[in-house]
């Protein structure tokens, strides 16, 4: 067992010995050694959207660890100083079923592939165990070639432990990637694959969720369909007496279900009717071709400023070595600093939470949530619905904070990512030929959709 060193050892220069010299040399060595690997896996560049949206990002890599709101720096191999984590709120974030579902929580998910995505950070999203995403994606360089509109699905363990992925390239042509002994094995099915177009109709009776699975849709589609509609409907507000409407392409496997594509969907809530067509493009669009994504800012203030500590999910307390995240990013803007909402939404917390201070959480659609910290003023309530761009309040040093900063997350299903780097919904008008398309296509379904 290692002799227990503290910094104060350090700091009061108590190694004169020449033998203890050599021994804090090796200690610093190894710890080093710890430190950098787990930290350099993550790396990422940020590349700035816009000019303005310029900001500074921690290179990883550099001789620094980072701790909630403080940056200690390593100077001449002294450990560092080791303080707590700050940022975690006092307050929860509530969830429901219908989250559990498009969490991937109940253990199999089917995903349909938009631009900008790449399969490690699709995985990462969904919690998918990070060993696992590395070693399918290194092992199967092909997997880089996932086209828009492609499907992809997975099972996971209660661990989060991929076992099984499918890669459907075609309808006939499909790659398995199976787990055995540690390994992953890809094989490919060329088997016949029978497509059936499906209409499935139901009734609010009890919930969306037990309705929908009542009338014969599995998990997966309903998560489809609540992330095309999630910009548009909300959910909860769904009535008894409101009716829905689907049309699937469900393709089988003799008698197993291996995909399904949502070909349009129809909701009607009170009186009125929401609908979500699928585009050429495998995105979903209302009946007048409108987008029904929507976009995000990339970060939460007005003006370009430094970023003091960054997205840090693996990051390990130097001491403990055990994982500490830094789930966010942190601005150094001054006491005062207008902070806005990245996306419309809904404020789900608005209030002082332990920690993290004045506290603000925003719920965007069903799969996006931003929070705030340590602000010196909250301008909104909960419930207040909010526009992207609205000033939500001032940034500020309150909570366990050691200096004004804007503490900010980015949670993608329940999950923290990088807000600098993840990739965002962008809302995309249809214009021209595609619309023309789109338009004809709207035709066809939408009579389907009748109720
Ligand atoms: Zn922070």
């Amino acid at each position: 067992m290692a002799r227990q060193i503290k910094s104060s050892d350090f700091e009061k220069n108590n190694f004169k010995i020449p033998y203890f010299s050599i021994f804090g040399v090796f200690f610093i060595v190894i710890l080093f050694s710890v430190l950098w690997r787990p930290l350099n896996l993550d790396r990422t560049v940020y590349v700035p959207l816009t000019p303005q949206a310029e900001t500074t990002v921690n290179d990883r890599n550099h001789s620094s660890v980072v701790d909630g709101d403080e940056k200690v720096e390593i100077v001449n191999g002294k450990p560092p100083v080791v303080t707590e984590s700050s940022d975690v709120p006092e307050d929860e974030i509530a969830t429901d079923e219908l989250d559990n579902i498009i969490d991937g929580k109940d253990n199999s998910v089917q995903y349909t592939i938009v631009r900008g995505d790449t399969l490690h950070d699709i995985l990462l999203r969904y919690n998918v165990n990070r060993n696992d995403i590395y070693q399918l994606t290194t092992k199967f360089k092909q997997l880089a070639n996932l086209r828009i509109g492609q499907q992809v699905s997975w099972t996971t363990d209660d661990n989060h432990n991929l076992k099984t992925f499918s890669w459907t390239i075609s309808s006939n042509n499909i790659r398995i990637y199976e787990k055995s002994n540690g390994n992953f094995i890809e094989s490919s099915e060329i088997a016949e694959v029978v497509p059936q177009n499906v209409v499935i109709k139901g009734d609010i009776k009890s919930s969306f969720v037990a309705d929908a699975r009542k009338s014969g849709l599995t998990s997966n589609e309903i998560a489809i369909i609540t992330r095309a509609l999630q910009w548009r409907l909300d959910f909860r507000r769904l009535q008894i007496g409101d009716k829905f409407s689907v049309v699937l392409t469900r393709e089988m496997h003799g008698k197993s279900l291996s995909n399904s594509q949502l070909l349009g969907v129809r909701f009607k809530n009170g009186t009125k009717d929401y609908y979500a067509i699928l585009g050429d493009d495998g995105k979903y669009y209302d009946i007048n071709g409108n987008s029904l994504s929507q976009g995000f800012f990339r970060y939460p203030l007005e003006k370009k400023a430094r970023v003091s500590s960054g997205f840090n999910p693996r990051r390990l307390h130097p001491v403990t070595g055990q994982i500490a995240p830094h789930n966010g990013v942190d601005f150094a803007v001054s006491r005062g600093t207008p902070v806005l909402s990245v996306g419309n939404g809904e404020v789900v917390i608005a209030k002082y939470s332990g920690s993290a201070g004045n506290y603000i959480a925003i719920r965007h659609g069903r799969q996006y949530m931003t929070t705030y910290m340590h602000l010196d003023k909250i301008l909104v309530k909960p419930g207040q619905q909010v526009k992207q761009g609205d000033k939500i309040g001032l940034s500020g040093n309150t909570g366990r904070s050691t200096g004004p900063h804007l503490h900010f997350e980015l949670h993608i299903n329940n999950k923290p990512v990088n807000p600098l780097t993840a990739s965002l919904p962008i809302s995309e008008e249809l214009t021209g030929k595609s619309k023309k398309v789109f338009l004809s296509k709207v035709k066809s379904i939408s009579s389907q959709l009748e109720f």
